[in-house]
């Protein structure tokens, strides 16, 4: 099929999510440059849905993607989407306020447990004495990100849509009414709609079609896996974050994984951890739990992408007829695919709009356009 209705850039959570949206109601293709999917930041996240993560809008975008996860349609529950993970956010006493604060913010969103200090190591024993104040939320989700992806894709072409792997969009332009992509291997396809679901990417990939980039901003973030103290019991541990964004860890195949939330700008490629993060990831796992990391059995970094304003960019862009915007989903892209995607098929395809307290303007790409013009 190389004249599909919709052609989405991106084989990433973001452009198989929304072209799983967008197959029941028309001929979708997705292109994507690695030969599989999730190869880039969709396969390198920490996997979480929680709302001490981003701002009012992101937790309004996760919440409304939450029955999604809760309870999957027919073709997503091959293999379970996730599983439940406490969420805990604690805090020093000096950092007591921000906490207030933080729980003040979710509790629109959550129900939230206030723990003591006894609370919090009930919770997490593996914290030093000096966490003295936490909240929990005892419904957070571990999601399965392989499920996730292969979920969408079997969506897509169940609904008759298509992959195609290898196939990096290289040239990209407007004729006749008619978006003509043309892959490095000389490959050509043709659809009146394009949707740049191309993550790290997508700013490259609109320059290539001739329309005004956005300012997109790929952060690199660094993950270590280690063993936990012996005798620890990994299954009841939640994901732990500490107030500020210095740490999270949580269970991971029978080991522990750690991230120094690190957010060290990059060009758009095949991000590789880089040895000072693993070194202060190691060293945050110390300095706030009792856990002395010793062999790092793994490690990895990905790219989280944001707009200037860290809000995701979703709709039409102001300057090119029929090129739909699906980017800057930062570090929330897993956590928000559901709504994510019946938005791009609301403003594509006219279904409902799945996010109440969510608006087009707020996510509108010609936000950015206004602000240079
Ligand atoms: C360490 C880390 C932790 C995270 N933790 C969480 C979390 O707990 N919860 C959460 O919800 N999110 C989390 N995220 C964020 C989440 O992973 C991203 O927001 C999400 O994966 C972005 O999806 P995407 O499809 O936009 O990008 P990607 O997965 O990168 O997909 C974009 C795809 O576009 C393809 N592409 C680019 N250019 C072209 C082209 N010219 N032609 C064809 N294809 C092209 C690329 O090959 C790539 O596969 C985390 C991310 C990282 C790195």
């Amino acid at each position: 099929m190389n004249n599909p209705d919709i052609l989405v850039i991106g084989g990433g959570i973001a452009g198989l999510s929304a072209a799983a949206a967008l197959s029941s109601r028309a001929k979708v293709a997705v292109l994507e440059a690695e030969e599989q999917v999730g190869f880039h930041s969709s396969g390198r996240s920490a996997t979480m849905v929680h709302y001490a993560l981003g701002d009012r809008l992101v937790r309004a975008l996760t919440l409304a993607s939450r029955p999604f996860f809760d309870d999957p349609p027919a073709d997503f529950t091959e293999t379970p989407l996730g599983h439940r993970m406490a969420v805990l956010v604690h805090a020093r006493e000096d950092e007591k306020q921000a906490l207030d604060a933080l729980e003040a913010e979710i509790s629109l969103f959550a129900r939230l447990e206030r723990l003591d200090a006894q609370g919090v190591h009930e919770l997490c024993p593996l914290l030093k004495d000096d966490a003295r104040h936490g909240i929990a939320d005892r419904n957070g989700m571990r999601l399965d990100p392989h499920a996730l992806l292969q979920g969408n894709l079997r969506r897509v072409r169940n609904n008759g849509g298509e992959l195609h792997t290898g196939s990096k969009a290289a040239r990209i332009e407007r004729s006749q009414g008619t978006w003509k992509v043309e892959t490095e291997r000389g490959e050509r396809h043709s659809a009146s709609i394009l949707v740049n679901a191309a993550g790290s990417w997508a700013d490259a990939v609109a320059m290539t079609a001739g329309v005004q980039p956005l300012g997109l901003t790929p952060l690199r973030r660094t993950i270590i896996t280690f063993d936990a103290p012996q005798g620890t019991r990994l299954e009841g541990l939640p994901f732990a974050k500490t107030i500020g964004d210095e740490l999270y860890f949580a269970p991971e195949s029978g080991r522990l994984f750690a991230s120094p939330m690190d957010e060290m700008p990059s060009d758009p490629m095949d991000a590789q951890p880089d040895e000072y993060e693993v070194a202060l990831a190691a060293h945050r796992m110390e300095e706030r739990t009792i856990v002395k990391v010793g062999w790092i059995h793994s490690k990895w970094a990905g790219l989280r992408t944001f707009t200037p304003d860290r809000h995701p960019a979703v709709g039409f862009a102001a300057d090119a007829e029929g090129f739909f915007w699906l980017a800057g989903q930062g570090g929330f892209g897993l956590q928000t695919s559901p709504a994510m995607a019946g938005i791009a098929a609301s403003l594509i395809g006219g279904e409902a709009w799945p996010a109440a307290d969510v608006t087009a303007e707020e996510l509108s790409p010609g936000r950015f356009l206004a602000q240079h013009a």
